[in-house]
């Protein structure tokens, strides 16, 4: 069983896109004995030390997450979203075994037919999940909440959209997934009756900040197009608490800009 959670969260990250349908023998092989959390022992500080394949965490010149600051204006948006509303597909991840509430995510697969179009090229929706405490800070300023949609092209590029979460009124936009959060790391749980609109998870104002980045977990593979949105989204603090309480604490600290662009696209 964990090896089989293991693999949808890879399956999810993977820069060769969802690598579960056509080999997951060897998704599942290759990264069989690189156990990675949060812990001072096996946490971002030392991923690159427990695998060759995850070198790119400390040598990689185009990481994420970054500071959001001094972005570059930009009105042009060339985003298109659609989003179709889908059934509950939310597993509790977690990527060690022998570390008691440590280094898991709350994932919610989604199913097919949900894309992001960015400059003609059409990204589809495989998973979202979240981060406690925020990944990516604005002006130095971290958040409570960070919900990453990770979505993957033909071509197996990611585009990865990123919410900040603060701390402010209920929303009941996130309440299906906050209602079924699994209190134990398990198997993907179905939810047939139970409906998720990304829509309405998203903040109305549809400004995003644009940049070239990393995935925020190993193997830290480098392409991946970030589109942070410049407006928090609001949750209530329980709602945040309710997050917390399984996996406060997976967020990978700041990484470099090293002379990267940053864009502020305004939304029209
Ligand atoms: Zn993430």
């Amino acid at each position: 069983m964990y090896k089989r959670i293991r693999l949808v969260g890879l399956c999810a990250v993977l820069l060769s896109g969802c690598q579960e349908q056509s080999d997951p023998e060897g998704v599942e092989a290759e990264d069989h004995d690189s156990h990675w959390g949060y812990e001072e022992a096996d946490g971002p500080g030392v991923w690159a030390d427990l695998s060759p394949e995850f070198l790119l965490c400390r040598e990689g010149q185009a990481q994420s997450p970054i500071d959001l600051t001094d972005a570059q204006t930009a009105s042009l948006d060339l985003m298109g979203m659609n989003y179709q509303p889908a059934t509950l597909r939310i597993i509790r991840h977690e990527h060690l075994v022998d570390v008691i509430n440590s280094g898991h995510t709350i994932q919610i697969n989604y199913d097919e037919g949900s894309t992001l179009t960015v400059d003609a090229t059409e990204f589809e929706l495989a998973q979202y999940h979240f981060h406690v405490p925020s990944e990516h800070a604005v002006d130095g300023k971290s958040f409570p909440m960070e919900m990453h949609l990770v979505h993957v092209s033909e071509q197996g590029e990611i585009a990865v959209l990123g919410v900040l979460i603060e701390e402010g009124s209920h929303n009941s936009a996130f309440d299906p997934v906050v209602e079924h959060i699994p209190l134990e790391a398990g198997g993907e749980e179905h939810l047939e009756h139970v409906q998720v609109e990304i829509d309405d998870l998203l903040p109305a104002d549809r400004s995003t900040f644009r940049y070239s980045g990393s995935l925020t977990t190993p193997p830290c593979s480098e392409g991946v197009r970030w589109f942070v949105f410049a407006q928090a989204q609001e949750l209530s603090p329980p709602q945040i608490q309710s997050f917390a309480r399984v996996i406060r604490g997976n967020n990978r600290p700041l990484q470099p800009h090293n002379g990267r662009d940053l864009l502020l696209h305004r939304s029209p």
